[in-house]
């Protein structure tokens, strides 16, 4: 089954570049992954087309109207266990973790709010995941929904051309990735570490678990905390 992702937001032109450039493209156009907006609009009972409205209580800002979200989102989930994720700065602060457990569904429907946000009854009705992308606030979830999206789509099979390089990457197993280098071998009078040139690939292998940690130990050490480390981790961190 291909993972189908659905897009609610006023802005379906916003998420061109995604079908257009890199991995996430390749993978829409090769059906390795469904990829769709709905325009909320369409979903407006007035002549305005209006889906916003001022919030109850006063204060400043609109809020998106429950009708016209609620009828969009029925319309998006082509099954009852689809999961509905609102992208919201109240939410889980997205990882890769959640990441690799939203990559399991089938479809998943992410409501791009603008404004103040959304009324809260349809959090409370029909929103399975309140994901954060981080603790700042941005002027709409259309950006948020293409990072979430881009980072489940990596965990699909075959959306990086090579497994392996997921594996690898920051935050799969916990850690941070080691540094990468590439020609010429000297620049700017830097050399590149003389391990990589070796050509003694155990060597190599041991150099980057040992890098990953060192990374992580002094870049990002609150990782290190909840990182699974497996025997050779634990032995290299002892040293
Ligand atoms: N009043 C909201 C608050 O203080 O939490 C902020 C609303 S924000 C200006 C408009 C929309 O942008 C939100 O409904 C949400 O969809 C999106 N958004 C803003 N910051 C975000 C973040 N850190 N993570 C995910 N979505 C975010």
């Amino acid at each position: 089954k291909v993972i189908q992702f659905k897009i609610i937001t006023i802005f379906p032109d916003f998420f061109k570049p995604m079908l257009e450039y890199g991995i996430f493209s390749r993978a829409y156009k090769k059906g390795l992954i469904g990829f769709e907006t709905i325009d909320l609009r369409d979903f407006a009972t007035d002549n305005y087309k209006s889906v916003d409205d001022e919030p109850y209580g006063g204060g400043s800002g609109m809020v998106f109207k429950p009708i016209p979200l609620g009828k969009a989102i029925k319309k998006a989930k082509s099954k009852k266990e689809t999961k509905v994720v609102y992208l919201t700065p109240s939410g889980r602060v997205f990882n890769s973790d959640i990441a690799k457990e939203l990559a399991k569904e089938e479809e998943l429907v992410f409501i791009c709010g603008r404004y103040e946000g959304i009324d809260q009854r349809i959090v409370d009705l029909y929103v399975d995941y309140e994901i954060s992308i981080g603790d700042y606030v941005i002027s709409g979830g259309e950006l948020a929904a293409m990072v979430v999206v881009d980072a489940v789509a990596r965990q699909v099979k075959g959306v990086v051309k090579e497994m392996d390089s997921v594996v690898k990457d920051s935050f799969y197993d916990g850690l941070l990735d080691y540094p990468h280098y590439t020609r010429p071998e000297t620049y700017n009078g830097l050399k590149v570490p003389e391990v990589l040139l070796s050509g003694d690939h155990k060597r190599i292998e041991l150099w980057r678990e040992k890098m990953k940690l060192v990374e992580t130990l002094t870049k990002r050490p609150d990782l290190l905390e909840r990182a699974k480390l497996n025997d050779l981790q634990r032995k290299l961190l002892k040293e």
